[in-house]
């Protein structure tokens, strides 16, 4: 017999978003039920920092904006309203002291993204949120001012409603796109999905050879046919199967097959500063081998090998000997490294989702869809994706916070 039950708040989705946003619903007194489709909560919180837990980053929250892409005005409000501090001191006052590991990075000071999940279980808990593990909602029915959620076994009915489904990457966590079903069957726009900070895969990659060489804060130029569209700097990794690295997974939203990107192993695109540079050094060492010569711009030795072999320049030859059409062909492969996007990472590899529901739909001050009164949508199920670095979770936090401090109680 299906059961049915009435309660203030239904949030779905037992990620960073949902048990934030429910701890906050059971804090103002509201009878709130989490529904959870996995047998346990957060297993992609669970993976994330390698199992660590990168949950936000250090500085002033203002800094965080641009790296949402192009979605800065969106977060605002959410990350004001609860920000990096905020977390920091949730989790201080809870007894888990919180603290910078590299560049910024936060992470809980035992580096165990579970001691993180037990201190929001715990309380949900104290709250009183009703969390209700192997619950797959099939599907979401409005009626006049009601939502009557459906399970396998049971009916909900709310005038309240979190989505907190989270994306579509990494599946095997449970995050396998279901909300954006539930929000285009309640008239929501999905825009297009693709896999975000994902690596960059290039059929016959060329530098097999030089995979685990890492460049720091090489410039990334990305061309769609003739046309520079943008430039970024961070930090690349070479892998066996094409390019990886912070630089290029938080690039990887703005990427597309056959999208052409340019890489400069030195500190400088402008080929023509190059020349003149190298040439002074030519001019300084040219009795030296080329190699040699060009040990000044700190390239990887495996990986300027094998540039200089892919221009048929002996290493051993003396920089002064170098023809000017190999110099020339040398400084395009040093300050434009060329390469064919085939094909980006897929879902089962992606860190996050590049799109979801449409942005335009959703109230940002309060993260209440416009179109109907009582849903509301956080976290990753919504059309934000931000850069690595703890800025994904901290999203997903803040607007799990605001939606539920907008629920009328
Ligand atoms: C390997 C990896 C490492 C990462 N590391 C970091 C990091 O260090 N820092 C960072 O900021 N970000 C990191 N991220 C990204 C970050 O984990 C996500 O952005 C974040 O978890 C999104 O939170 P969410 O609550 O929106 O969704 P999720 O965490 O995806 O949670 C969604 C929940 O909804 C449930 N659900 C889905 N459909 C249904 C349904 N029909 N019925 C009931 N329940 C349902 C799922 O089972 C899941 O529990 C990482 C991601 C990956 C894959």
């Amino acid at each position: 017999m299906i059961q049915e039950e009435t309660v203030d708040v239904i949030v779905i989705g037992a990620g960073p978003a949902g048990l934030f946003a429910a701890q906050v619903c059971g804090s103002r007194g509201l009878k709130t039920y989490l529904l959870e489709k996995n047998k346990s909560a957060g297993l992609k919180l669970l993976i994330s920092g390698t199992g660590q837990c990168n949950i936000t980053h250090a500085g002033k929250i203002g800094d965080f904006l641009s790296h949402y892409g192009d979605n800065s005005r969106f977060v605002r409000t959410a990350l004001y309203n609860y920000s990096n501090e905020n977390v920091i001191s949730f989790f201080q006052e809870r007894g888990l002291r919180l603290i910078e590991v590299n560049n910024g990075k936060i992470f809980p000071e035992t580096l165990k993204s579970r001691d993180i999940l037990s201190i929001l279980l715990s309380e949900c808990a104290t709250n009183k949120v009703c969390i209700k593990y192997e619950t797959s909602i099939s599907g979401i029915v409005r009626s006049e001012d009601l939502f009557k959620v459906q399970t396998q076994d049971s009916t909900f009915t709310t005038r309240n409603i979190i989505i907190c489904t989270g994306g579509k990457s990494y599946p095997k966590t449970g995050s396998s796109g279901d909300g954006y079903q539930f929000a285009s069957q309640l008239g929501h726009s999905i825009t297009q999905i693709k896999p975000a900070l994902t690596s960059i895969l290039i059929d016959d990659f060329p530098f097999q050879i030089c995979a685990g060489i890492s460049i720091p804060d090489a410039i990334i130029q990305l061309y769609r046919g003739t046309k520079k569209i943008r430039q970024t700097q961070g930090d690349i990794l070479f892998t066996h199967k094409g390019i990886s690295g912070p630089g290029i997974l938080d690039f990887s939203r703005f990427l597309n097959p056959n999208d052409t990107i340019r890489l400069s192993l030195t500190k400088t695109a402008n080929s023509d500063e190059f020349e003149k540079s190298l040439l002074e050094q030519i001019a300084l060492n040219g009795k030296k081998s080329i190699k040699n010569c060009l040990s000044i711009y700190e390239i990887p030795e495996r990986l300027l090998l094998a540039i200089l072999e892919m221009n048929q320049i002996d290493p051993t030859s003396k920089a002064a000997d170098l023809e000017k059409t190999k110099r020339k062909a040398l400084v395009k492969h040093i300050t434009a490294l060329e390469f064919n996007i085939d094909r980006l990472g897929g879902f089962k590899e992606a860190m996050a989702t590049n799109g979801g529901v449409a942005l335009d739909e959703v109230n940002q001050k309060t993260m209440e869809s416009k179109l109907i009164k009582g849903l509301f949508f956080a976290g990753e199920v919504l059309d934000i994706d931000a850069d690595t670095g703890g800025y994904n979770i901290q999203f997903a936090i803040s607007s799990g916070v605001l939606a539920a401090q907008n629920i009328l109680s």
